[in-house]
């Protein structure tokens, strides 16, 4: 992509957003102190124009917290803790955010139709634009916790062996944990796509007919549209239940590990308040 395409959609992206930050709600804007940026979420198409729905507004402080390079200076315990409690908290906000999406995705095939029955643009257009909004939010939480513990992972703490290895399991955990929510943001998107609609900008692709299959790329966004067999029965109706079955049990998962990652949390702090 060039930076001109980036730059073209700039305006429409921050407007969109009415020019706040969609991590820190901090508002930006011509009279305001705060500078805004456009941030691409999830895949983005290497050519072409650069859709809106990609892009999603951030100040610049998330900016920096998403974009640079982690640092390497020596930390002490107690500023060690209050990292892992904010990406903890952090993390929590992001599941809240992967339940809604979730629910969002599992609720798509009777709000698309109720919106097509209406037969009025406006439903139709909420319905996209609701989707849009809500995977994006769900993507840039997981991108700032994953920034997060990208700095987690390169600190150099003056801790004992014993708390590192602690750390060390903390953040294991909290990765497994981004895996199993992506998973479900993965499992969304493919509703949309069952639903014939591309996963990032949710516009019909089956103008011409043709079953979202392999390869088959979004003529708005670009994105390539998910594949859907995996979930249709052998007549190649869409197993929705099987779908959203698969959601719920991914959404149990990461309750599971949410348990384990609050006793590694416990337990680390434990640790670090005998260090001090
Ligand atoms: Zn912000
Ligand atoms: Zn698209």
């Amino acid at each position: 992509m060039t930076a001109r395409d980036w730059h073209a959609d700039r305006d429409a992206v921050f407007e969109r957003d009415a020019y706040t930050c969609r991590h820190c709600d901090a508002v930006g804007g011509d009279d305001e102190p705060t500078t805004l940026r456009p941030y691409p979420i999830g895949d983005v198409p290497l050519e072409g124009e650069v859709h809106e729905s990609t892009l999603v507004t951030v100040c610049e402080d998330c900016f920096g917290t998403l974009e640079s390079a982690p640092s390497t200076d020596g930390v002490e315990s107690a500023e060690l803790f209050e990292l892992v409690r904010e990406t903890t908290g952090l993390q929590g906000a992001t599941i809240s955010d992967v339940a809604a999406f979730a629910s969002l995705a599992t609720s798509l095939p009777a709000t698309l139709e109720s919106a097509l029955d209406e037969e009025t643009e406006t439903a139709v257009d909420d319905t996209v634009s609701e989707y849009r909004r809500a995977r994006r939010d769900v993507l840039l939480a997981l991108a700032i916790v994953d920034a997060r513990l990208e700095r987690l992972a390169a600190l150099e703490p003056t801790v004992g062996s014993e708390v590192r290895s602690s750390l060390e399991a903390f953040a294991e955990t909290a990765r497994d944990l981004q895996s199993t929510l992506r998973e479900v943001v993965a499992l969304g998107e493919t509703v949309a796509a069952a639903l014939e609609r591309c996963q990032g900008c949710f516009d019909g692709t089956r103008a011409d007919g043709i079953r979202a299959s392999a390869g088959v790329t979004c003529p708005t966004c670009g994105l390539t549209v998910r594949e859907t067999d995996d979930w249709r029965d052998e007549d190649g109706t869409l197993a929705f239940d099987q779908l959203f079955a698969a959601i719920n049990e991914t959404l149990q998962g990461a309750s599971e590990t949410t348990e384990t990652l609050t006793d590694r949390t416990m337990a680390l702090a434990e640790q670090l308040t005998t260090a001090q």
